[in-house]
């Protein structure tokens, strides 16, 4: 029978740029299956249905709930996001290494389903400097700003439930480590 994928978690305060450290690995490896999120909030700019995440409405999302669809899911400042269950099974299944990208409520959810996961959280270099790149989004009021900051402090404190901390103080650099800890827990599981 083929090796079931690994459940690759991939958590990190907002403003962390942990989406940067992402996209960059999966460009680097492209046998990796990204989970696409549902969510409630709106879309950014520059963002777009089916690629960054699918927008949804709240009705739709409780449906999903109720229906047992997600695999995970939360309330993040005031909007739901989730991961669908079946997606992720089913590339799993077929021996695909799945990447999710969700907050640490969502991962504690996936960490206690699946203790095989592999947990990787990524820390800023400072929180002087997570705090900077935060502002440095302006397309969010102060209100969401402010918001967010303490919702990352919050999230910060989850730290040490991952079995990996990378730290994104030069993307490459964090993308090289997320790379090789994908490579040796690959070996590790067909040992
Ligand atoms: P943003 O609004 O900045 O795109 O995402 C806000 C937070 O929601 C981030 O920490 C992101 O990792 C998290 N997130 C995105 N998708 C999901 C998901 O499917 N489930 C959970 N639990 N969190 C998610």
């Amino acid at each position: 029978m083929m090796n079931k994928g690994l459940l690759i978690i991939i958590s990190g305060p907002s403003g962390v740029g942990k989406g940067t450290v992402l996209e960059n690995v999966l460009k680097a490896n492209t046998d990796l299956a990204y989970s696409i999120s549902c969510t409630t909030r709106q879309p950014r700019e520059n963002e777009q249905n089916g690629i960054n995440y699918w927008y949804i409405s709240k009705s739709e999302f409780e449906d999903n709930i109720k229906n047992g669809r997600m695999l995970e899911y939360t309330v993040y400042c005031d909007n739901y996001y989730g991961t669908s269950a079946d997606f992720v099974e089913k590339q799993r299944h077929m021996g695909k290494d799945v990447v999710l990208e969700i907050e640490t409520k969502g991962a504690a959810q996936v960490m206690s389903k699946f203790s095989d996961a592999v947990s990787i959280f990524i820390m800023p270099p400072s929180f002087e400097e997570l705090e900077r790149r935060l502002r440095g989004r302006a397309t969010e009021s102060e209100e969401v700003v402010q918001k967010r900051i303490a919702t990352a402090k919050k999230e910060i404190e989850h730290r040490k439930e991952y079995r990996y901390i990378v730290i994104n103080d030069k993307v490459d650099r964090a993308v090289d480590e997320v790379l090789s800890i994908i490579n040796s827990e690959r070996k590790l599981k067909n040992i």
